[in-house]
């Protein structure tokens, strides 16, 4: 038997959306559940498949098809192709995913000679159908032969001049036939061939056309842009329908609504109207549509109609409806369906409002909010009524919208920033010394880097918007400026950045605060409950700790404690301890540092208590500290230079009276001072030739550091646990957490552990009481993840460092791989993402279940988290659910969408499978 290629919407499967299509599926659905539907009937999409495999319509498709338009004659009562009641079809395209404007639909199928007079003799309105005709004729002619509308439009326009109207209501019916016939006319010139007259024939044409659409440009380019793989939508059915007529009087309309208003998601009418118009009418915008609301008045018993239909569609879809609709004569007709597509505010809304009126389920409401959208709710935006054109695009680093004025370098940042100024700071690329800065700018800018440059995985992690490697910003710190394209923006002039979108605007823009609502709150109030995962930040000062707090976190995963050293009144100390060349003058260093790191601890805890703080000793290598060689040398020469004018200020003296006053500053200096100042720079200078490394992220960093300078991780270890005692005599209750990084042997936290046990047992003698924290090791080296159970031993937790431990699996740096070869490689399809933002849960992924189930082989109760930038990503959320992770760690403004995305992990986690990577 062959295949069924044609179903009435009577039998359709509404479920099945890749065989008929989204807009057919809903249409048979609406008519099977009672919605006034015009009758017609749907054909498939393998049929289309089909047709373009063969170049030719499947074999019985148009008996098929005769034989569906005999029903709808049936039905009707109406005659095809002849007759006073003339049957006129509309042929409309639609595929499994809706794809906005891309496929056209021709209305009024079916109009020839002999319908037109029968039409005219039934209708006796002769303006109505010249009107339909001269539509059918142009959409007929553009879908089937390809023929431009300005060949239309402009005999359309002519007409309109001479008779002097602006809006086509104002023709009369003398003009449309004129009109009419000029179109015929166009098809016979584009075509050499007058215009199809046997209605099966113009029918047969138009299912072809719409089946070749699904190959043409258009078509392809969206689904490329998009990503819409086969695998999502594949062909296009056809849906032929029954015309309905909005356009035969002032008790006749047509409109488009929303179940829901799409902009706020408050439950009311939403949508617009026009009476005496056909469908296309109201988007096309000709004239002015109404708001449905006027109905009410208008057409009080139609807009009754419309409110049941409303009701009946929400209720049956369980989800807010996106609708078309027409009234002939008085009666409503639903001409098709979809779910709505809305904003964040509406979507959250909506969930919250669905779930009080019974609508839908907690986990629905849940799950039809993509936890990404939440994101535009959690930044300050760009008000859309005053954007202007940018200057320069850059990666859209980390989202919200901020304007100050540009500055250059992070000292002028910090120091125009303390004085209340709003700044940007701009640079082509930033370094963890840069941190002053990013402290105090509103928003930064960088010419270089990817979206996890430092300069972005900085300003996501304190919530600030960053436009990161826009491109055509070329930045001369020298002469404080920045040139993009023809502009030249001095140091001190208004730029805005949208860290949304990547765009860079010149002058102040308004912005529209975020707004954390009761809906949102409430949303996320049922997603903690539902899910498995805990959801921490990685937050590094007090500050980012409240912020992150406000978000909902349930902890700090991650403090990165070399945060703390750059800051301005620390680094100096810094700098004095990595200058050391003994242990004493190092300890001596350390002594001054450690009352602030206890200080910074104390805040820390006790904003946080009685929630975990996981608190990394030092990590990154020294040098990272220290200025560059570059930097140094042109310093020391400075110096140098300096030194001689300082002696020849002296020769001046001697040869002079010593009485003669000297300008300022040269009575001031000695040369004592400037050499002093030329030694240490020296010293620095082999300092930094002696750390300097190749690749930073394979040197001398993390524990190896902590083991090779045992009195730094001594400090701060003293730091964390005197500030646990001091927390604790003032009654709160704190945990803190002391992780260890870049581990790779046991034999490394046993060194750690023997100075913490020596410590802590100082501490509780004085203290009194036991003092509550927990031991645990960053698993972030490949060797970490393979001597998982050794390691478990050792610890209470591990915390997986996916962003290390990415670049060692990969053998990738990050930094090179996002400025040099990454983005092509998603381009041609080589990676399908960014490893750095999207777990690679086929690759990383296998050593992270490896390293769980061997650490929890060894400890059963061993507490395991990720603390990696994906560990705000909702796929890599989802794997680290299966994975039986207790919790992900992420910047501030993304725990939100962690939040959710652990929900919506844990309601699908029967549907997770890994099988892509066999
Ligand atoms: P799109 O996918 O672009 O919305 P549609 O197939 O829905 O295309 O149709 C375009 C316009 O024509 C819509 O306004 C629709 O309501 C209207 N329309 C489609 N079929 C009919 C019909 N049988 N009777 C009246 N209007 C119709
Ligand atoms: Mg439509
Ligand atoms: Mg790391």
């Amino acid at each position: 038997m062959t295949e069924k290629h044609v179903y009435s919407f009577n039998d359709g499967d509404g479920h099945d959306k890749k065989l008929l299509g989204g807009k057919g599926a809903n249409l048979c659905e609406m008519t099977q559940i009672g919605v006034n539907v015009p009758p017609g009937f749907v054909i498939t999409t393998r049929a289309c498949l089909d047709y373009l495999e063969k170049n030719a319509l499947p074999q019985g498709l148009m008996e098929s098809i005769r034989g569906e338009i005999d029903n709808l004659e049936a039905a009707t009562g109406k005659t095809f192709g002849r007759g006073t009641d003339p049957l006129l079809v509309s042929v409309r395209s639609g595929s499994a995913l809706s794809m906005p404007g891309m496929m056209d639909t021709i209305l009024n199928l079916g109009l020839n000679e002999e319908t037109l007079a029968g039409l005219i003799e039934q209708t006796g309105d002769e303006r109505f159908v010249y009107d339909a005709y001269r539509r059918f004729i142009q959409l007929f002619g553009k879908v089937v032969f390809g023929i431009a509308d300005e060949h239309f439009d402009e005999y359309f326009e002519e007409v309109k001049i001479r008779v002097g109207v602006k809006a086509d209501v104002g023709l009369e019916a003398d003009h449309l036939r004129e009109i009419s016939e000029k179109f015929l006319a166009v098809v016979r010139r584009e075509t050499g061939s007058d215009f199809p007259q046997d209605v099966m024939s113009q029918l047969q044409l138009a299912v072809e056309a719409v089946f070749r659409s699904w190959m043409g440009k258009r078509a392809v380019d969206y689904r490329r842009e998009f990503h819409i793989t086969p695998d999502m939508a594949n062909g296009t059915a056809v849906n032929i329908c029954t015309m309905v007529f909005g356009n035969k009087g002032d008790d006749c309309a047509t409109g488009v609504g929303f179940t829901r208003n799409p902009g706020t998601g408050e439950n009311e009418m939403f949508g617009e109207y026009l009476t005496n118009a056909q469908g296309e009418d109201v988007v096309a915008g000709i004239r002015t549509p109404k708001p449905l609301q006027s109905m009410q008045e208008e057409m009080p018993e139609q807009y009754r109609q419309l409110v049941a239909l409303r009701d009946t569609l929400e209720s049956h879809y369980q989800e807010v409806q996106d609708y078309e609709f027409t009234i002939e004569k008085g009666t409503l007709y639903c001409l098709q369906t979809r779910n709505g597509k809305m904003n964040a505010t509406a979507m959250v809304r909506t969930s919250v409002d669905m779930y009080g009126e019974e609508l839908i389920s907690r986990d629905q409401a849940l799950l039809r909010v993509d936890p990404e959208l939440l994101e535009q709710l959690l930044h300050p935006t760009l008000d859309p009524d005053s954007a202007t054109t940018p200057i320069a695009t850059g990666l859209p680093a980390s989202p919200g919208a901020a304007s100050g004025k540009c500055v250059f370098d992070a000292d002028l940042a910090e120091k125009l920033g303390h004085v209340g100024e709003k700044v940007i700071l701009v640079r082509e690329e930033t370094r963890p010394e840069d941190i002053h800065g990013f402290f105090a700018a509103e928003g930064i800018l960088t010419s270089r880097g990817g979206k996890t440059s430092h300069a972005a995985v900085v300003a996501r992690g304190m919530g600030k918007p960053c436009v990161a490697g826009a491109e055509g910003i070329i930045v001369d710190v020298g002469l404080r400026q920045a040139h993009v394209g023809e502009h030249i923006l001095h140091e001190g002039d208004v730029i805005t950045l949208d860290g949304a979108t990547g765009m860079v605007y010149l002058g102040e823009i308004a912005t529209i605060p975020a707004h954390f609502s009761d809906e949102l709150k409430t949303l996320l109030g049922w997603a903690d409950e539902i899910a498995d995962l805990k959801v921490m930040a990685n937050a590094d000062t007090p500050e980012a700790a409240r912020r992150a707090l406000d978000y909902g976190a349930m902890g700090i995963g991650l403090c990165r404690t070399e945060r703390m050293f750059n800051a301005s009144d620390r680094l100096p100390i810094v700098v004095d301890m990595i200058l050391a060349n003994n242990a004493e003058d190092r300890t001596a260093a350390l002594d001054r540092l450690l009352p602030i790191q206890r200080a910074d601890f104390i805040e820390l805890f006790s904003v946080m208590a009685p929630n975990p703080v996981t608190v990394r000793l030092l990590d990154p290598p020294m040098h990272e500290f220290l200025p560059t060689e570059q930097q140094l040398l042109e310093q020391i020469d400075m110096l140098r230079l300096y030194r001689n004018v300082v002696r020849g200020r002296q020769t001046v003296l001697a040869t002079f009276n010593p009485r003669i006053e000297l300008p300022k500053p040269f009575d001031e200096l000695s040369e004592e001072l400037v050499n002093d100042a030329l030694i240490k720079k020296e010293r620095m200078l082999k300092k930094v030739r002696e750390l300097q490394e190749v690749n930073p992220m394979l040197g001398h960093r993390g524990v190896r550091l902590g083991i090779a300078y045992p009195e730094i991780y001594a400090m701060q270890i003293e730091a964390i646990l005197e500030a646990t005692v001091e927390c604790a005599q003032q009654g709160l209750s704190v945990r803190p957490e002391i992780m260890v990084p870049q581990v790779i042997t046991s034999q490394e936290l046993a060194t750690v552990k023997r100075t913490i046990d020596k410590l802590t047992e100082q501490l509780e003698e004085g203290f009194g009481r036991k003092l509550r924290f927990k031991f645990g090791t960053m698993i972030e080296t490949v060797r970490a993840c393979t001597r998982a159970s050794r390691l478990a031993a050792n610890v209470e937790f591990f915390s997986f460092g996916t962003n290390d431990l990415t670049q060692a699996v990969f053998s990738f740096s990050r930094e090179d791989a996002e400025n040099k070869f990454l983005p092509m490689y998603n381009e041609s399809g080589i990676l399908q993402d960014n490893p750095f933002e999207v777990l690679d849960v086929n690759g990383v992924g296998q050593l992270i279940e490896m390293a769980v189930e061997r650490g929890r082989g060894e400890r059963e109760d061993l507490k395991i988290g990720i603390c990696g930038e994906q560990g705000g990503h909702p796929e890599s959320i989802r794997f680290c659910h299966y994975a039986g992770l207790d919790y992900v760690s992420c910047s501030g403004p993304r725990i939100p969408i962690a939040r959710l995305a652990a929900a919506s992990a844990k309601l699908r986690e029967e549907q997770f499978t890994t099988s892509a990577r066999l």
